[in-house]
């Protein structure tokens, strides 16, 4: 795939994703029961709720990291094709998958990077090897993007001579040099010890500011109040409440979600 594979960006009124009543099963268990959810163009979403609620399962079943049993899926206004029915239901079309996943880049809690690879390494592979873009070009962005994250000194450096907050800044680059639509963040600072997680949310809150489409599954509910133009709150898979941080996080409507902030901040 190249670049020029990408779909041309359509107008910023269609939402880059968008899913319509998700429900999503391991086996006999149902862990998304009817999920919708929107991602416009420059917003940042952050899903919250308690450890088993769904968050991860629904990040990962926007990429089409994880097959789904009933409901849409859109990418900036393109329908997911699906063949088959239920537990069998899986994408169709490979080209599509491929299209939505390189467009939707993920940053992990354990950031994920190449043990045997240097930093700028581990930034460049993607788009030299799944979207086959030329080395000159991808090196500058790959070094671009490792000085917006402050960490230019350590491209030629292993990952296991960083912090885990570098670590994480480096796994951070790595999503941005394959100039996805969208980022997806899951509990992007849980791994890291408080101090260096501020390193990391300041990196968040940076590309919040320069208008970047984020969804953000955290804990870290003061980062979400800073960052997020929207807030959901997924209890046993399902939205149990929604809507702007302010209102979400000073005016909670449910008594879960009540509970749920009593028990974190
Ligand atoms: P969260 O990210 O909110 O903690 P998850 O999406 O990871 O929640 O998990 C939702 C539910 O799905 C949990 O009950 C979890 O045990 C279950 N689950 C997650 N991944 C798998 C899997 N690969 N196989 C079976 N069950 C899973
Ligand atoms: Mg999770």
């Amino acid at each position: 795939m190249t670049a020029d594979q990408l779909t041309p960006a359509p107008d910023a009124s269609v939402p880059v994703i968008e899913i319509r009543d998700l429900h999503k099963s391991y086996g006999p268990l149902e862990v998304l029961k009817g999920v919708g959810m929107t991602a416009p163009k420059g917003h940042v979403l952050s899903l919250i709720g308690s450890s088993g609620s769904g968050k991860s399962t629904l990040l990962r079943c926007c990429n089409l990291l994880e097959d789904s049993q009933q409901g849409d899926i859109l990418f900036e206004g393109e329908a997911v094709h699906w063949k088959g029915t239920g537990l069998h239901r899986h994408p169709a079309d490979k080209a599509q998958v491929l299209r939505i996943r390189t467009n939707l880049s993920m940053v992990f809690q354990q950031f994920n990077l190449w043990a045997h690879m240097t930093i700028l390494q581990n930034v460049m592979e993607a788009p030299l090897t799944v979207l086959k873009r030329d080395p000159k070009e991808v090196e500058a962005k790959a070094r671009e993007y490792l000085a917006k994250v402050g960490i230019a000194d350590k491209a030629d450096a292993w990952p296991a001579q960083l912090s885990g907050g570098q670590q994480q800044r480096a796994a951070i680059a790595r999503a941005l040099c394959m100039e996805p639509r969208a980022l997806l963040f899951d509990e992007p600072t849980s791994a890291l010890d408080p101090e260096l997680e501020q390193e990391v949310v300041k990196v968040i809150k940076a590309l919040a500011e320069e208008g970047r489409t984020m969804i953000i599954v955290t804990h870290d509910m003061k980062m979400a109040n800073d960052v997020s133009d929207h807030v959901v709150f997924l209890h046993q898979g399902r939205i149990e409440e929604e809507g702007p941080p302010d209102q979400l996080f000073g005016n909670p409507q449910t008594e879960r979600l009540r509970g749920f902030l009593s028990a974190t901040m």
